[in-house]
Formats: structure tokens, sequence, C-alpha cells
């Protein structure tokens, strides 16, 4: 999870379905869009890339309209794959997750591969917040309950690795080449909040900066 920034002003088609009596939709065409391009199609909670089934996230949930101010609140809505969001889809994880639109998740979460281990822990463990949201990044990779939810947190993870596999080649390159040009670009790639599981990604170049003092600039 990396900070968003978020784009202003909301979609117009929100107020216009917000005050349709019943029936009205939060996924308009101006939403989807803007969404997309604000999450970088990226699902927020896992960082899986080119989305092929995204889906638009409550971060506060509207509880089948019980509260239907959140359904239509531009700031409540979030871009996540369906495997994200079901799992979110939890009463523990009603309220209080990062709205990481507003707080830089990456100052108040660790986010690491471990050999075949996603640890992702909260900085600070008096920080509730960051406690559960570490929780819930932790559980979509980790959660096995069913079938289908064990092929999806495998599938993630496997995705994961491979991401982190040409980070580390790169990184094996830069130690080799340190003048080369190529080597930084693909790095600058790689460690962009745009790009797929950014958050460990660049986690990894900030605890290692002592190796890799140039890298700095990217991840800041
Ligand atoms: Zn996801």
């Amino acid at each position: 999870m990396v900070k968003i920034e978020r784009s202003f002003p909301a979609p117009a088609s929100l107020e216009i379905e917000a005050r349709k009596k019943s029936g009205g939709s939060y996924s308009e065409p101006d939403v989807v869009r803007q969404l997309k391009e604000d999450f970088h199609n990226k699902c927020y909670i896992c960082e899986i890339k080119d989305l092929q089934d995204p889906e638009i996230e409550h971060l506060l949930p509207h509880k089948n309209g019980k509260y239907a101010e959140r359904m239509f609140d531009w700031n409540n809505l979030f871009w996540a794959c369906g495997h994200c969001n079901k799992v979110k889809n939890q009463a523990k994880y009603d309220e209080g997750i990062i709205d990481c639109c507003r707080q830089d998740p990456e100052e108040l979460i660790s986010f690491r591969l471990q050999g075949a281990n996603v640890l992702v822990e909260a900085k600070n463990q008096d920080d509730a917040r960051a406690v559960l949201t570490a929780a819930l990044v932790q559980e979509v990779f980790h959660l096995r309950n069913t079938a289908m939810r064990d092929y999806k947190r495998t599938m993630r993870f496997q995705e994961l690795n491979r991401e982190m596999n040409i980070l580390y080649d790169n990184l094996e390159e830069i130690k080799k080449n340190p003048e080369s040009k190529i080597v930084m670009r693909k790095l600058k790639a790689l460690l962009r909040k745009e790009s797929g599981f950014a958050a460990f990604k660049r986690n990894y170049v900030r605890e290692n900066a002592g190796r890799f003092p140039q890298l700095l600039q990217y991840i800041v």
C-alpha cells in the first residue's frame, strides 16, 4: 500500500446519482475512469497491477445503503481487486483502516518479503490504525480458508516474488555496474509508486539504503 494522490473535483456523476431515490450508481464511467487513473490501475491493498476485474471498494462500508452518504462519497471510493475487496469485507476491518489518500502507509508500515513469508507490520505497535491495516495486507497474502482464496493469495504471492526478483537482479546489476544508466532507469521505474508491489520494493531499498545510497532519490 502506497500513498495515492486522489484527484479533484469528484466525478460529476456521484452527486447526480446520490440524489436518485433508489438505484443510484457509484460506478458510472467517470468514476471508473478517474479511480483507475488515480490508483494507477493497481489494487490499493495487495498492489497487484493491471486489474482484469477491478471493483470499487468502500473504505467505510455502506452496509447495503444503511450509510447511504458513504456510497457516493468520492473520498470513500477505492480501487481494489475482488480478492482484497472480499477479504476486507469482514466486520473487523469496517473502521480503522488507513486512508492511503490522506496518510502515507509507507511511513507507518513495513512491507517485507522474507523467504517464503510476507511480513507486513506496523512500525509502531501502539498505532491501532497501522496495526489493523498491516493485518489486512498480511491477510490477503496468507488467507487459505477456502480453496479459491488459497489459490488467489498464492497467485499474488508468486507475482510479488516475481517482481521482487526483478528488483534483486537489477540491484545486483547496479552493484556490478554503478555507472549503468540503463539499470538506473530500470530501477527508477521499479521503485515508482505506480509500479506493482511498490511498497515492498521501496521498503527493501529503504532498509538496505547503506548499500544503495544512489537509489534513495527514488523512494522519497
Ligand atoms: Zn488486491
